[in-house]
Formats: structure tokens, sequence, C-alpha cells
């Protein structure tokens, strides 16, 4: 088979591998994407955060997202809403710390996530779809990839390699990268409901709404409207806490009905697909980086779904990526750990330890404290709403001390 070139590839066409694209054409690369399936096809992760609103801006996708919205479903999204045994907090994103997008969507991915991959396409990158990487040789400048496309097999030559296969994790796969993550593993179950949620009942749909389970403090419920009347409704525990001789969505119903509020909101709810379970989901790898490759989003490390930060730092990753992808190609010497892993890895490792904290009910108690004071509260607030890598604020600066003076705070 002949061997084709290009300048860029990229495995996945998901939210990271479509804004990495989209920035690498118009920087005038000759860019190919493969991706396994054809779009739409369903993914998780449907809740964003205001911050990824500027890497959707940056890559060019943003009249693209504000032009479908109303049409796809896409929720206006401006906060969190968080509910324990009685017990409401809610926090708005426009009152956060940082400067940036105060407000975002919530979206059915299969819908958003062909947007962006056509909005790339129209830039010029040669998407292309039922194409599967199956092997990879990187050299110092050089990755060559076996892709098996739906009619044939070839070969694929590029100066430089993004991963953006998300749970796929094609090259920390094929390259030995895998390493586990130290999260604690968790599953979760979950579908799309026709909700039929009152319009009167105390329920917000610019919010997603986080419930805690009334007896079981580390296990938690994500309820993600859509603006077209329909739900994504999820579980998330320890796998002992599921009850595998019942089907999935008997499952999800008799958690539904253990809290009162939930069970009251979607008594009418009508469900639209089959659940799914996913579980293992948490992962890590011993580098973000290599010659001629670096690893995006999900493909590099994946923490846990509960403050929604998965699609945030896949396009966090992308941009900066494709832009250090960029200088090098143009015959600058770049420091990958530098000026790719260790910035990126701050801000994961602020959400880390807010997922920690969360589990450990620490900051759970934080949450539905609600006193931490008109100082403080735009503080968490910027971390709810994406803002991970704001050094001006102290809970990015040193989260740990940030969580241990709050808990201090609450106790007192
Ligand atoms: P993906 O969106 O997964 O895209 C990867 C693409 O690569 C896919 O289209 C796939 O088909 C393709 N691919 C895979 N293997 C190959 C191959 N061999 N060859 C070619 N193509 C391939 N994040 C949020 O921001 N908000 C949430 O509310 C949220 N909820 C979540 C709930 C759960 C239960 C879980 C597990 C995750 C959640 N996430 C959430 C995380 C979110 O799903 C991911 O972070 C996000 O989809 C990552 O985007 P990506 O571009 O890295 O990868």
């Amino acid at each position: 088979s002949k061997q084709e070139v290009c300048d860029v590839v990229i495995i996945g066409a998901g939210p990271s591998g479509a804004i990495a694209a989209s920035i690498l054409v118009q920087a005038g690369w000759n860019t190919v994407v493969l991706e396994r399936e054809t779009f739409p096809r369903f993914s998780i992760g449907e809740s964003l955060l205001p911050h990824c609103m500027e890497f959707v801006k940056k890559a060019g996708m943003l009249d693209a997202v504000n032009e479908n919205a109303t049409k796809l479903g896409f929720q206006f999204k401006n906060g969190a809403a968080f509910f324990r045994d009685g017990a409401r907090s809610e926090f708005d994103f426009e009152d956060k710390f940082s400067e940036g997008p105060g407000t975002t969507f919530q979206v059915k991915r299969a819908a958003f996530d062909k947007v962006l991959a056509d909005q790339a396409a129209k830039y010029g990158a040669d998407i292309r779809y039922q194409h599967r990487v199956d092997n990879v040789v990187t050299t110092e400048d050089s990755a060559t990839l076996t892709v098996t496309g739906p009619e044939l097999s070839y070969e694929l030559k590029a100066k430089f390699v993004l991963d953006a296969s998300g749970f796929g994790r094609v090259l920390p796969r094929l390259l030995d990268l895998e390493v586990p993550s130290d999260l604690f593993p968790r599953k979760a179950i979950f579908t799309h409901y026709k909700d039929n949620i009152a319009k009167d009942a105390p329920f917000d749909r610019n919010k997603i709404l986080i419930t805690v389970h009334p007896q079981i403090e580390d296990l938690w419920y994500w309820l993600i409207p859509f603006s077209d009347g329909t739900c994504s409704l999820g579980v998330v525990a320890r796998p002992e806490c599921f009850n595998d001789t019942q089907s999935l969505e008997d499952q999800l119903r008799a958690f539904i009905n253990q809290d009162t509020n939930l069970a009251s909101l979607l008594s009418e709810a009508e469900v639209l697909q089959p659940a799914r379970m996913i579980g293992g989901y948490s992962a890590n790898v011993k580098s973000l980086y290599g010659p001629s490759y670096a690893l995006l989003g999900n493909a590099g490390e994946f923490l846990d779904p509960v403050f929604s930060s998965g699609v945030t730092i896949a396009m966090r990753s992308a941009v900066s990526a494709a832009e250090l992808v960029t200088r090098q190609l143009k015959g600058e010497k770049i420091d990958w750990q530098k000026e790719y892993a260790e910035p990126l890895q701050k801000g994961i490792n602020v959400f880390k330890t807010f997922v920690t904290s969360w589990y450990d009910t620490s900051f759970q108690n934080v949450i539905f404290f609600q006193s931490e004071g008109a100082e403080i509260k735009p503080m968490i607030t910027s971390i709810l709403a994406g803002y991970a890598w704001d050094e001006k604020n102290p809970f990015v600066k040193d989260a740990h001390r940030g969580i241990r003076m709050l808990t201090k705070l609450c106790a007192d």
C-alpha cells in the first residue's frame, strides 16, 4: 500500500481533536483527522464550563456554536446547583473571581461535537470518518500511522501526531504510556429522559443539578437539562453500590427514588434511550508528550465527572498543543515539558484536589455550609466555572491550603 504524507495527523474528532485541527489548518498546516466513528455519535460529557468558551472562540467556532444552539437543544448554562438531603446551594458563574465568559451550554454531545468537527472541516481540515488508527511508529521528527478505512488500510506519515482519541487512548496503549489513576475507581449509569419537569418545580434549567445521595455520601447524581425538554441523568458511585442483577434502567430508577427531590422532579420522566454504564474511566499516563507526539484531553489524564472539567481540560490542551506544534514546525525548539505538560498539569491538579475533597466530603461541606463569605465564594465559583489555571485565585495557587482553610472555617 502506498504511503501518504501530511503535516499533522490528529487521532479522533471529538472536542479536543476538532479544536486542534481548526487552529492548525488556520495556521496553514495540512492536517488530517482520523475518526473511527461516523458523526453524529453519542458521547458522555454534556455539561460544559464557561472557561471552555474561550477555547471555542480561539478555534474560530463560537459563531457556529451560538448559531446552532437553539436548533440543537443546547441549554444556556449560568451555574451549578447542589442538593443534599434537603439542603440546597447555588453558584452563579457570573459572580466568579476570574475574568472570562460566565456562561456556557449543556449539550447533547452527538450534535455539539458534529458542529465543531464540521467547522474544522470548513476551515480545511481533512476529516476522515470510519478511519481507525491501529498502529503508530514515532521517530524524532515523524510519526507513521497504520490506518484502517472503510475500504482499505494505508500508512499515513506526518511531522507530528496529536492523540485526541479520548477513552480510546490510542497512543497510551500503543506506546506503553498507561499508568493507573490514583483516584478511586467508580462507575456511572446514565440515560436521557423527556423530563416533563413542571414549570413551577424548584428547578433552574439554567444550572446543572448535582445531588448527593441522602445516605451514601460519595454517591451522587447529575441532572443536566437541555433546552428541548429533555435531560441527561446519571449516577456515579463505587462499583459495589450497583446491583448488577437488575437492568441498568431499573437501577437508575431505584437510585432516583432514593432522593425525594429527584424522585419528585422526575416523577413524569420518560426514558428516551437505553441506559448505559461506564466504569474505570479515571486514567493517567507516564508522559503527555514525546518525540513528534502529544496527548490531548482524555487521551492523557482523566479525573472524574463531578465538576464537569473533562471537555474544558480537553479543549485547553488542544489549543496549547496546536500553538506549540505550529512553532515547532516553523523550526523553533519547543520544551514540551515546560510549555505543555507542566502548565496543563497545574490546572488538572487543582481539579484533582477538589475532586478528592468532594469524595472525602470536605468540599461538599464547604458547598452546603454557604457562609464562606462574600470574598471567598467568587473564588470557589471560579473553579466551578473551569478557571483552574488562574493563578491570581488563591484557590488555584494552593488548592490544598484553600480546602484546609475552608474546612476549618466550616467547622468553627
Ligand atoms: P472524545 O470526546 O472521547 O473523542 C475521542 C474521539 O476519538 C471519539 O470520537 C472516538 O470515536 C475517536 N477514537 C477513539 N479511538 C480511535 C481510533 N483508534 N482511531 C480513530 N479514532 C478514534 N466532561 C465534561 O466536560 N462535562 C461533563 O458533564 C462530563 N461528564 C462526564 C461523565 C462521565 C460518566 C464521564 C466518564 C466523563 C464525563 N466527562 C464530562 C468527560 C468527557 O466525556 C471527556 O472529557 C471529553 O469527551 C473528552 O474529549 P476528547 O476530545 O478528549 O475525547
